[in-house]
């Protein structure tokens, strides 16, 4: 209930923009020409939580539901393509999503995508691919303009045998400057997205009816009251000052709970809840110590969090540095040689961020094993690097 992955099976918030999105595909679904435009949805510059991924997944999820109950198959495939993975392994994820039986390994892309549509047809099933962090997909170094249109304009370059078109893809970029990117890079699929839509950072009433929905799914009846959550809904509501993250909101519901336990009490009390939300701003995390680092120790860091975020707890020395150069290359950044990179890291030890072992004696000899210090949880860490992480890029000092 309080994962940073779990969708809600209705959303208050965001109902009428999820209704919308919802109507435009069914509608499509039925028309004669079928799902063939391009959704984009994004954000505020530098605003991260804010329920991009969330109402991309719910859509998806509301219209194969609706589309079954027509009798219709409408398959979703999610793929984040944050860390700037190949078309290759995009078509994999998708393939393996839509539980197609497609054999990708050695296969030309185009054979790929070939197949997709025959399956597509021949099942007279959709597809909705969400391509998340999708701007990034933009500045991959894996990626070029040849395989961008491949995959978004499939509808041009491989007809359906019937001239139906099934995939439809739905964007979800970080924000408005993914529009400019594409219509550089890719002026004609940009001139084909047929509906954006921009998703403010939440508003305190916002926030205080999906903590309300979180707490009344996860918290026992009586353990919160109203006051606490407007407690937490008004420190981070961007028309009171904060940052409008939902996910900060409702990691600090979700610590407030666990305060109140530890401490044996039954309710959160407003003292608890303001205790946590002053433990989130500092506590474990030294906020100002990670806006203070450059780029690359910042992208470091990011590799270690998200890994124990994917479950991986200790990483050894090489896979940090591949996580590390993957990092780079999703932000076209240039990564730095192997001795200034040991330097990052056992700088980022000594700040108590990183924890360092010596692998005892593996299969290939001695390495160092690095996680993320136990003290630190990585979903609270992993919003304070990339926010900083967007700031820095920002500043354009991300060749600095
Ligand atoms: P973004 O993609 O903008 O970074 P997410 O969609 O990942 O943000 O949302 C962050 C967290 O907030 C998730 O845990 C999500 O479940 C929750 N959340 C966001 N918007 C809503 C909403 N409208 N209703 C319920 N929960 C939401």
């Amino acid at each position: 209930m309080f994962d940073e992955n779990y969708i809600p099976p209705e959303l208050r918030v965001r109902s009428r923009e999820a209704m919308m999105l919802y109507r435009i595909y069914m509608n499509r679904l039925f028309s004669s020409a079928g799902l063939s435009d391009v959704t984009i949805i994004y954000g505020s510059i530098g605003k991260v939580g804010i329920g991009k991924t969330t109402l991309a997944k719910y859509v998806a999820s509301m219209v194969r539901e609706g589309a079954r109950r027509e009798g219709v198959d409408v398959k979703v495939a999610y793929v984040n393509v944050f860390s700037g993975p190949s078309l290759y392994s995009i078509l994999s994820v998708i393939v393996r999503q839509a539980g197609f039986k497609i054999v990708v390994k050695g296969s030309p892309i185009v054979d790929i995508l070939k197949a997709i549509v025959d399956n597509l047809y021949t099942s007279n099933s959709y597809l909705i691919v969400i391509l998340d962090e999708f701007q990034s997909m933009l500045t991959s170094p894996k990626m070029s303009p040849e395989d961008l249109y491949a995959l978004l304009r499939i509808h041009e370059e491989i007809p359906s045998k019937d001239g139906v078109s099934r995939i439809s893809y739905l964007l979800v970029a970080s924000d408005v400057r993914a529009l400019s990117y594409m219509r550089e890079i890719i002026p004609q699929v940009e001139s084909q997205i047929g509906f954006k839509l921009h998703l403010p950072a939440y508003k305190s009433d916002e926030l205080f009816e999906i903590l309300l929905q979180r707490a009344e799914l996860g918290l026992h009846p009586h353990s919160w009251t109203a006051e606490v959550l407007q407690l937490i809904s008004d420190n981070y509501g961007e028309d009171k000052g904060g940052d409008g993250s939902a996910r900060r909101a409702i990691l600090a519901l979700r610590m407030a709970g666990e305060l109140a336990e530890s401490i044996g009490l039954d309710t959160i009390t407003l003292e608890t809840a303001r205790k946590a939300l002053s433990e989130q701003e500092a506590s474990s995390i030294p906020v100002q110590e990670i806006e203070a680092l450059g780029i690359h120790e910042l992208l470091i860091l990011k590799a270690v969090s998200d890994s124990v975020i994917e479950g991986v707890d200790w990483l050894t020395a090489g896979e940090l540095r591949k996580r590390y150069e993957l990092l780079c290359e999703a932000y076209s950044i240039k990564p730095r040689g192997y001795t200034q990179f040991y330097v990052y890291v056992r700088h980022l030890s000594s700040m108590g961020l990183l924890e360092l072992k010596p692998s005892g004696r593996g299969i290939r000899g001695r390495t160092t094993l690095i996680r993320l210090s136990p003290p630190i949880p990585a979903d609270r860490i992993k919003e304070v690097i990339e926010r900083t992480i967007n700031i820095e890029l920002e500043r354009g000092s991300s060749n600095g």
